[in-house]
C-alpha cells in the first residue's frame, strides 16, 4: 500500500490557508484536515465552530477575502437590525453565514453528530478533503487574566485580546472522545505525514492535542510531523500569537514555537526571515507569507517536498 495521505491539525485562518494549498497538490482522499473545536461556542442560541466554519468556506472558495474571516458577498441585515432592538452585536453574523449556524444548531439539537453535519455541508460545498472536528464533544477553551477565567470569545472577540493572560485551559478535553476517523487516519497504512499548520499554537493547534489519545497518536505515528510557523521574524501574521507567548513567558520567535512542539516534531519549517533560528528539528526554509493562492501552492509543495 503506498503513503499518500497527509493529515493537517489547523485552527482557523492561519491553518486554512495552508490547508487550502494542500487541496491544490493533495488528491481529496489523501487529505484530512483535523479541526481544532476548542473556540466552538454558544451565542444567540445557535452553536458556532469558528474554525471549522473558516476551514469550510476558505475549502469551498466562500470567504471573505476582504474582511479575512467570515463570508463572502456577506450582507448584515440581521445584525443591524438585532442593534435596533438591544440586542448583543458584540460577535458579529452575517447574514449568510447565519444560515450555517441555524442550520447546524437545528440538526446538533435534532441528535447528529458535528462531524456528521460538517461533511455534510463540505459535500453541498463541493469540498473534496475531509475536514474532521478533532471530537464531537464540546471542548471549550478559556483564558486567565488578571480578573479570572475568561471563556474563549469573550477574551478573543470580546476583549479583542486586550486582557493579559498567564494560563489557557481546554475545559472537557479530559473528558471528550477523539474522533474515531482522525485517530484512524494517524493509525493508517496509508499515512505518509502530519503537517501541522501555521495556527496559533496554544489555541488551536494545543486543543487538539489535548484531546485523549491524540498527541500519543501523532508522536507515535511513525511518519514525519511538520509544522510551519506562524510566527515570521519575531512576529505574527495576524493574531494574539505573540502576545501569547510574550505573556506566558516564552521566546517570541519562530524557535520559541519549536520548542514548545519539542519532540512531537521531527521536521519545522521556517520562513526565510528566520532562517538562522536554532531549533532541535530537521529544518527547512521556505516564504511562508501566504497572500495568494500560488503561495498557498507554493508553501503546501515545499511542506510536501521535505516530507519526500
Ligand atoms: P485562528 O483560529 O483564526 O486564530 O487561526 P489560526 O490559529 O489557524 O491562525 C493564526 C495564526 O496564523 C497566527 O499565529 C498567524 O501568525 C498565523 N498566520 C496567518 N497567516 C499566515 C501566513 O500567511 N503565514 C504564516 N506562516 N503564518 C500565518
Amino acid at each position: 500500500m503506498s503513503r499518500d495521505l497527509v493529515v493537517a491539525l489547523s485552527g482557523g485562518i492561519g491553518g486554512a490557508k495552508l490547508a487550502l494549498g494542500l487541496s491544490h497538490v493533495l488528491a481529496p482522499e489523501n487529505l484530512v484536515i483535523i479541526a481544532n473545536t476548542g473556540d466552538d461556542f454558544e451565542h444567540l442560541g445557535l452553536s458556532i465552530s469558528p474554525d471549522i466554519d473558516t476551514l469550510t468556506y476558505t475549502l469551498a472558495g466562500l470567504d471573505n477575502t476582504t474582511l479575512g474571516w467570515g463570508r463572502r458577498d456577506e450582507t448584515w441585515s440581521f445584525m443591524e437590525t438585532l442593534a435596533t432592538i438591544g440586542g448583543p452585536t458584540w460577535f458579529r453574523l452575517g447574514d449568510r453565514d447565519l444560515a450555517l449556524h441555524v442550520e447546524r444548531t437545528r440538526r446538533l439539537r435534532a441528535g447528529e453528530t458535528l462531524s456528521a453535519i460538517t461533511d455534510d455541508v463540505a459535500r453541498h460545498w463541493g469540498i473534496g478533503p475531509r475536514i474532521l472536528p478533532m471530537s464531537n464533544d464540546p471542548v471549550r477553551t478559556r483564558v486567565r487574566a488578571e480578573t479570572g477565567w475568561l471563556d474563549f470569545q469573550d477574551y478573543f472577540v470580546g476583549q479583542q485580546c486586550r486582557p493579559v493572560i498567564d494560563a489557557i485551559a481546554f475545559h472537557g478535553a479530559e473528558a471528550a472522545t477523539p474522533h474515531p476517523d482522525a485517530l484512524a487516519a494517524l493509525a493508517s497504512p496509508r499515512l505518509k505525514a502530519v503537517v501541522i499548520c501555521p495556527s496559533n499554537p496554544f489555541i488551536s493547534v494545543e486543543p487538539i492535542l489535548a484531546v485523549p489519545g491524540m498527541r500519543d497518536a501523532i508522536a507515535h505515528c511513525g511518519v514525519p510531523v511538520i509544522a510551519v510557523s506562524p510566527i515570521i521574524g519575531g512576529k505574527a501574521v495576524k493574531g494574539p500569537t505573540a502576545k501569547m507567548m510574550a505573556e506566558l513567558g516564552l521566546e517570541v520567535s519562530a524557535a520559541g514555537v519549536a520548542a514548545r512542539y519539542g519532540a512531537l516534531l521531527t521536521h519545522y519549517m521556517l520562513d526565510h526571515a528566520d532562517a538562522g533560528a536554532v531549533v532541535p528539528q530537521r529544518t527547512s526554509v521556505a516564504q511562508t507569507l501566504m497572500t495568494t493562492l500560488e503561495d498557498k501552492i507554493a508553501l503546501a509543495k515545499a511542506v510536501l517536498a521535505v516530507i519526500g
